[in-house]
């Protein structure tokens, strides 16, 4: 007869000491500092992706005011100049556009400082903004003066019906430092910018809003 005994086993598991020893709270730092490195350029990516879609919303919406104000016009299109005023200023002519139009229409409200919320301020252009004394007016886009003259610079009134193809022409570009452009010694690519990663977005005379990089564009997306 056998008798198994198991008396006298000793607790190989013992309880550990409380807390955590120096090289396991280095080991936990490191691995939060590996993932917080990982995923800031995913965040940073993410932001200028929304900035983007900012870009292309506030050109949606110059868009939106721009054919509500060709329909209230008899077709013609806001004028760069009218031998006074600027098209984003003026009061009650053709060259009111930003300044009175399109708050009237409720699209915007322009503000004479530089406004995340403002339509005519591309959150990712830091370049592309205009001091106007006194109102200290400050937009990131600029007119296609093809389309609306410098009228006493020798430009015309033009009604969009004359416009052939108007989802290829270009009404409003993103530019670091006018207020207009012309194809007139390639001024619109001089004066345009790509600032969301060399990139930039343009507004068409059909509404519609599309990126372009530097190269994309020609005369013929100017000249109507
Ligand atoms: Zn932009």
């Amino acid at each position: 007869m056998t008798h198994r005994h198991h008396g006298g086993g000793r607790l190989l598991i013992r309880m550990r000491d409380q807390g955590f020893t120096l090289i396991e709270l280095l080991v936990v730092i490191s691995i939060i500092a590996v993932m917080v490195a990982l995923l800031l350029p995913a965040l940073g990516a993410a932001r200028d992706s929304a900035k983007g879609t900012q870009c292309a919303t506030n050109l949606k919406q110059i868009g939106i005011g721009l054919m509500q104000y060709t329909h209230d016009y008899d077709g013609y299109f806001i004028v760069a100049y009218d031998g006074t005023n600027p098209w984003y200023s003026g009061d009650v002519n053709q060259s009111y556009f930003a300044r009175n139009y399109l708050q009237m229409r409720g699209v915007a409200e322009p503000r004479g400082v530089r406004d995340p919320g403002n339509i005519l301020d591309c959150p990712m252009n830091d370049d592309g903004y205009v001091n106007l004394p006194p109102n200290n007016y400050h937009m990131d886009y600029a007119w296609n003066a093809e389309l609306g003259g410098l009228i006493g610079l020798g430009g015309e009134y033009l009604q969009s019906e004359r416009v052939r193809g108007l989802s290829r022409i270009v009404t409003f570009v993103e530019i670091w430092d006018d207020f207009w452009v012309s194809s007139t010694s390639n001024y619109w690519s001089i004066a345009t910018t790509y600032p969301h990663h060399d990139s930039g977005y343009f507004l068409f005379a059909d509404g519609h809003v599309a990126a372009g990089r530097q190269g994309d564009m020609s005369d013929s997306n100017f000249l109507p």
